[in-house]
């Protein structure tokens, strides 16, 4: 056995065995467990200082959890998006697509609160052979997120399997893999899963690390080993109350990813999941961690803020102020708050030509 199968294996999916040694008194816990499963590595669970600290917040259950009366249980409304099982269909070019139902933990505030882990996400060869003939079937698709759930838990030979099929399809342009693994689970990034991935260029990974002391010299090993055969890596965080609502803890982390080779992709605001209501901020403080990162620091170290929209309506970018006012006088307030002026251009004549013919095959 590997090491990280020895650490699922360890994993922690009853609260009482974290809770006894803080003398915290698991039975309201383990009702939580009961509804959202829970499962801490102990690796992630090395990282816990004190009790309520960003890594317990991300990894404990709450009693919060089944009291929360504002959220709903698919705020992105991805179960009627998905024309096959498991594939959601929202942006026409590309899709998100569900290959595994586990993760190697069950972070709290989970967008897929409602299924990971859980009898209902029944992910099989049927349905994965359904999402890749329906990608071959639609040829506007470009893009291919292979997400879960997270898919570097399956092992070496299906996730090659998958991904194998996924690039013979030749409209498929790019494949993405979302993964939490580097974070909670690092030493999944073995040199066999690197022969693996490397086979399937152009491939991309997105991961999400909420907080820098989530950044280890191990998880900093497991970005290098992939970063290091070629694959780009990013990050998608999530904004969460007692967790990194503070610009300062932001940028550090951004700091930090951009040391081990990966580059700030996205902080989302918080989705209206069923269950995770006390891990939402305000959308104020989103902005005011992006006013305190752009002009401030490398923008490298910026990822774009957004809403993944309730009603399955997509991520929609937010901004700071900055563009003050539009007309012929462009009026732009800098990182400082200081106040420019750039003169626009005129309007293109009608006539002119609207698009060079050379662009069109792109
Ligand atoms: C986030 C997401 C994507 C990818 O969005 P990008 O902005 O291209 O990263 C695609 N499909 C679904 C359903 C998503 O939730
Ligand atoms: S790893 Fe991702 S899919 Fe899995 S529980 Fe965490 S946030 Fe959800």
């Amino acid at each position: 056995m590997e090491i990280w199968q020895k650490q699922l294996q360890a994993s922690i999916t009853d609260p009482q065995k974290l809770t006894r040694a803080y003398g915290i008194d698991p039975a309201p816990l383990e009702a939580v467990a009961a509804k959202y499963p829970m499962r801490v590595t102990p690796y992630y669970r090395d990282l816990i200082k004190y009790v309520g600290d960003p890594i317990w917040n991300q990894a404990v259950p709450d009693e919060r959890e089944c009291h929360d009366s504002v959220c709903v249980e698919d705020p992105l409304d991805e179960d009627n998006q998905s024309p096959v099982p498991h594939l959601v269909h929202r942006y026409p070019d590309r899709v998100l697509f569900l290959v595994c139902s586990e993760c190697a933990m069950y972070c709290r505030f989970c967008t897929r609160k409602r299924k990971v882990g859980g009898a209902d996400m029944q992910i099989t060869a049927s349905t994965i052979s359904a999402g890749i003939e329906y990608i071959a079937a639609h040829p506007e698709i470009r893009d291919v997120i292979v997400s879960g759930g997270d898919p570097l838990l399956l092992s070496d030979e299906k996730l090659d399997d998958i991904l194998t099929r996924v690039r013979a399809i030749p409209h498929v342009q790019i494949i993405r893999i979302g993964t939490r693994v580097p974070v909670v689970l690092p030493m999944r990034i073995t040199s066999g899963l690197i022969r693996v991935l490397r086979k399937h260029h152009p491939l991309y990974l997105n991961t999400h690390f909420n907080h820098p002391a989530e950044i280890t010299s191990q998880s900093a090993k497991a970005c290098e080993r992939l970063a290091n055969v070629g694959i780009p890596l990013g990050n998608q965080c999530v904004l969460l109350r007692g967790v990194n609502d503070d610009p300062q803890v932001m940028k550090q982390l951004m700091h930090k990813l951009l040391q081990i080779r990966v580059r700030p992709y996205y902080i989302y605001q918080a989705d209206m999941v069923q269950g995770t209501d006390h891990f939402r901020t305000t959308v104020e403080e989103g902005l005011e961690i992006i006013k305190a990162l752009r002009g401030h620091t490398s923008g490298m170290a910026v990822p774009a803020y957004v809403i993944d929209a309730p009603g399955g309506g997509g991520k929609i970018p937010l901004l700071p102020d900055y563009l003050q006012s539009l007309g012929a006088d462009v009026v732009l307030k800098n990182y400082q708050g200081k106040e420019f002026h750039y003169a626009n251009a005129a309007e293109r004549e009608l006539d002119e030509p609207l698009e060079q013919e050379v662009n069109r095959s792109y």
